[in-house]
């Protein structure tokens, strides 16, 4: 596993010495991906606390290329906002993420979201609402099984204009998430002039919940303070048994992370789902 913790970060480096020749390519290559069919989703269960229950999943990108292999989204992303292929790339993800939504509903799975990651430049960029209320009605599906995971710093970055927009895809019954909790700037008092419905707790508050007392403590302020805003609480990247424990003795209402299930082929989540709707 240390080779191929290696393998990660040097997957480039062969060949393509620098930095700006691996963007050139990364930008280049990225031009066909979608028309090559080089993307999938992958599915993450976002799970209940207290009984394991599925709530749904998280849809995460993936990027096959025909020689380099897997791309991580976090080194294509970055690149994709800058040259704007992202608004491509977002509406591919938001079509793909809703048929499976209308699979998934079609063999009876009930009460659960899928949710997609939605970049800052697709908030302010591209018309969300239309190409969400599009994606609903070319799928026949209802807004409540989709909900959009946006970070603090999206929605501050032009914030009268963002609380607008996620204003008006609220109509379409569609949930707006925080992603990424506590890794930006703004404070829980600011998240109560947000329209928003879920808190993603970023993983790097997980670290020392099972062995430091503070840490847990500190955790479980930002939790009560959500729920006392309405929102629904989810913690990412739990690795541990002992992590869930805390979660569940600070009253955290959902969780997502390997200590349940790694990201899942769209083949594994659907015998998942199998599973799920057999009990
Ligand atoms: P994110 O939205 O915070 O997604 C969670 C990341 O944590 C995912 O990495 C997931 O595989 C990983 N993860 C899940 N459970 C655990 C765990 O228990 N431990 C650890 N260490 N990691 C865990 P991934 O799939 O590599 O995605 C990285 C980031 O790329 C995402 O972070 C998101 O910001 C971005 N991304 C992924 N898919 C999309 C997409 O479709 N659109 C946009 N705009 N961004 C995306
Ligand atoms: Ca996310
Ligand atoms: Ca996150
Ligand atoms: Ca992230």
């Amino acid at each position: 596993s240390k080779s191929l913790g290696k393998n990660k970060h040097t997957f480039f480096t062969e060949g393509i010495k620098d930095k700006v020749n691996e963007q050139q390519f990364i930008e280049t290559s990225m031009h066909k991906a979608i028309t090559n069919n080089e993307f999938s989703l992958v599915y993450q269960p976002r799970i209940t606390v207290d009984d394991y229950g599925l709530d749904g999943f998280e849809a995460l990108l993936r990027w096959n290329h025909p020689e380099k292999g897997n791309v991580p989204p976090n080194m294509f992303i970055p690149v994709a906002e800058k040259n704007l292929q992202i608004l491509d790339i977002g509406r591919w993800v938001l079509d793909a993420a809703c048929q499976k939504i209308q699979s998934w509903v079609s063999d009876g799975l009930q009460n659960f979201r899928v949710s997609i990651n939605v970049s800052t430049v697709q908030l302010h960029r591209a018309d969300l609402y239309t190409e969400i209320a599009n994606a609903l009605s070319k799928y026949k599906i209802s807004g409540q099984y989709l909900e959009i995971e946006i970070t603090e710093t999206a929605i501050l970055k032009d914030e009268k204009s963002a609380i607008k927009k996620l204003e008006h895809i609220k109509t379409l019954g569609v949930r707006i998430s925080v992603d990424d909790f506590g890794t930006g700037y703004s404070s829980l008092s600011k998240l109560r002039s947000l329209p928003i419905d879920v808190l993603k707790i970023d993983q790097s508050f997980m670290a020392d919940i099972s062995d430091d007392i503070q840490a847990a403590d500190v955790l479980g302020g930002i939790i009560e303070l959500a729920k006392r805003l309405g929102l629904t609480t989810v913690a990412e990247g739990v690795e541990l048994s002992a992590q869930h424990d805390v979660l569940i003795s600070q009253h955290c209402d959902q969780a997502q992370g390997y200590f349940y299930a790694k990201p899942l082929l769209e083949n594994v989540a659907d015998g998942y789902v199998q599973e799920c709707i057999g009990k």
